[in-house]
């Protein structure tokens, strides 16, 4: 389903305005000199010219800290669940981190589905916003992505010229241009179309990095046991940074808060499989003991493991871990270094 509109440049805030008004509006702001995704009541307060956000949106579907339920077992047991969620927009995700959701739903969905991330998946229309410039650190096209591509969002924009090129690709995103109507007239999108795939060829001429992943896969799990992996492991800080900004990384813990009086509350809170304790057993045991064993997990899970548990690479490309990491360790240094070692 693909009916394309065209949204004048102009009318951008008032769109948003208007959504603000008939759904929760999740969006990118300006927040102490980065960019995050928060929830807004207009337009205004929404950020139009930006790379890439700092913290990937899955922290709309998958919290950095989240309520499960509180209890109170003083008389009984009475669970108290978080209320219920509200038809929502989540506005101006970029395609690689579209690509993080549908790495991220199998893990969430599938057989014993997550209702905390399912129930939120369901009722939030995802607004995609394509790049205008490409990063040092973007390589989205090695995973078949593309600074324009639209997959995995309800409703696409591009800004092309003084418009954006508006793509209505699910029913959750024809609703959305239904109950806004007026900013999106049915005429002259086809000038829209061409422009948007000038603008592909255009910015994917500009990657920096080309990155070629044939092989790969097959070359990472046959250096399971390869001392090659002390190399990134004897610089990283096991800080976990790489790991809580990936778009697809998804490990947590579950804490509960017992506030001593048979009252408390349970807690899901990012976790990072790059921390000692994250697989500490009670027994105290530790199945990935070594730093060199927590960094190997983190690159064979994006390269390997995830494409055998789900059929989709655990990685989209979008560089935040090379740039946010403080030692460099660089994912596509260790994919062109597990070629030339495998
Ligand atoms: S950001 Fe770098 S130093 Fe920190 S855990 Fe990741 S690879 Fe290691
Ligand atoms: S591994 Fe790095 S480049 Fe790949 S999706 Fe995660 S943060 Fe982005």
């Amino acid at each position: 389903m693909t009916a394309a509109r065209v949204l004048a440049g102009g009318r951008m805030v008032p769109l948003l305005d208007r959504i603000a008004q008939k759904y929760r509006l999740t969006a990118p702001v300006q927040e102490d000199g980065v960019v995050l995704y928060r929830r807004v009541d207009g337009g205004r307060e929404v950020c139009l010219d930006f790379g890439l956000p700092l913290v990937p949106p899955k922290a709309h579907f998958f919290p950095q800290t989240e309520r499960l339920f509180s209890y109170n077992a003083a008389d009984g047991l009475e669970l108290k669940e978080p209320p219920g969620i509200t038809a929502s927009v989540l506005f101006g995700v970029r395609p690689c981190d579209l690509r993080g959701f549908a790495a991220l739903d199998p893990v969430f969905g599938g057989r014993f589905a997550d209702v905390y991330y399912r129930d939120k998946r369901e009722y939030t229309t995802v607004v995609g916003l394509g790049c205008t410039t490409v990063r040092p650190e973007c390589f989205c096209a090695a995973y078949g992505g593309s600074p324009v591509d639209g997959q995995g969002a309800d409703l696409m924009l591009t800004r092309v010229g003084e418009s954006y090129l508006a793509e209505v690709l699910t029913p959750k995103g024809e609703q959305l241009v239904r109950r806004c109507a007026e900013f999106f007239p049915p005429e002259g999108a086809e000038e829209a179309v061409r422009a948007k795939a000038a603008l592909g060829r255009e910015l994917e001429a500009r990657f920096n990095r080309r990155v070629d992943l044939a092989g790969v896969k097959e070359k990472a799990d046959a250096l399971f046991e390869s001392s090659y992996w002390g190399k990134p492991a004897h610089r990283c800080l096991g800080c976990g940074i790489c790991t809580y900004l990936c778009p697809t990384c998804h490990c947590f813990d579950i804490v509960d808060e017992d506030r001593g009086d048979r009252t408390g509350t349970r807690w899901r809170c990012w976790d990072s499989c790059m921390f000692r304790d994250f697989t500490l057993h009670t027994s105290g045991h530790n199945p990935r003991g070594s730093k060199m064993e927590r960094v190997r997990n983190r690159f064979l899970h994006k390269l390997s493991y995830h494409l055998d548990r789900y059929g989709l690479p655990g990685c989209v490309g979008c560089g935040r871990c090379i740039a946010a990491c403080p030692v460099n360790i660089d994912i596509t240094r260790v994919i062109a270094e597990i070629k030339e070692v495998g």
